[in-house]
């Protein structure tokens, strides 16, 4: 159950198929690289092939973002759900306490995963989270993290770095076979209270977007990705009518 949009090729699934399917690859072992994508990054990989070859090499890419949603629908292959990176992580986590899976956690200032991994586990008091790193590590920093994944054995690395750093430090890192690396953006932030997320209303009429951009408006100029994005899906769509 797949689309392919403006080159992606992105998972249709609902959020409960997208986590049973991503706890099969827990069930195979190796690694497994999940990518939630949203318009800037899919406006980025329109202009930079590797990170398209890294979104089309992932083992599944989810609907993040009212964008990708508008422009699947706009185009004629409707998803059937919106699934974000934050609520997918949330869902995950879940699973995790339940199914006994390890937990990494890998991003943010210093404290920011410390603090994440605090909340989750007050929430979920049996949840295994077996590490907690930042995300300014020197290289020195990064060869000792990567030797204690190998020891500590995560079934999920949650990688919070920034799109599309993320995805790139997931594929460069794929040798240590974690079944599931996930990059999930600014969402250790949200979960250790340091971000918030838009209120529900706004994220309902797709305005979360315009939420961050005034709490974080030095973020305009790669917001700006996202009209330029609307433009080329309309281009697109004309051109589709044409024939
Ligand atoms: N970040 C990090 N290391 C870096 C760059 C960014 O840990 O080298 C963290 C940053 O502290 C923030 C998160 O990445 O918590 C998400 O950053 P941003 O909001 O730019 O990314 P997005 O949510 O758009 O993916």
């Amino acid at each position: 159950m797949n689309i392919t949009l403006l080159g992606a090729k992105i998972s249709s699934k609902k959020m409960q198929e997208t986590v049973s399917e991503i706890s099969s690859y827990i069930t195979k072992g190796s690694f497994h690289h999940v990518i939630t994508l949203n318009a800037e990054i899919l406006y980025r990989a329109q202009t930079d092939p590797e990170l398209m070859e890294i979104v089309n090499a992932a083992d599944i890419v989810t609907p993040d973002g009212a964008g990708i949603v508008w422009a699947a629908k706009a185009l004629g292959k409707p998803v059937q759900e919106r699934v974000t990176g934050i609520d997918l992580t949330l869902a995950l986590v879940e699973e995790a306490q339940r199914k006994g899976w390890r937990l990494a956690l890998y991003g943010g200032k210093p404290g920011v995963a410390r603090e994440a991994a605090n909340n989750l586990q007050k929430k979920h008091p049996k949840l295994k989270i077996v590490g907690t790193y930042h995300g300014y590590l020197s290289s020195k920093e990064q060869d000792e993290f990567r030797r204690e994944m190998t020891e500590l054995n995560p079934n999920i690395l949650l990688v919070a770095i920034g799109a599309p750093k993320q995805e790139f430090w997931i594929r460069e890192n794929k040798e240590l076979d974690i079944p599931v690396m996930m990059g999930v953006g600014g969402s250790l932030d949200v979960i250790a209270g340091k971000a918030k997320r838009a209120p529900k209303w706004m994220q309902k009429v797709h305005m979360e977007w315009f939420y961050r951009l005034i709490r974080e408006p030095w973020r305009y100029k790669r917001m700006l990705a996202l009209p330029k994005f609307m433009w080329l899906v309309i281009k697109v769509k004309l051109k589709i009518k044409d024939r």
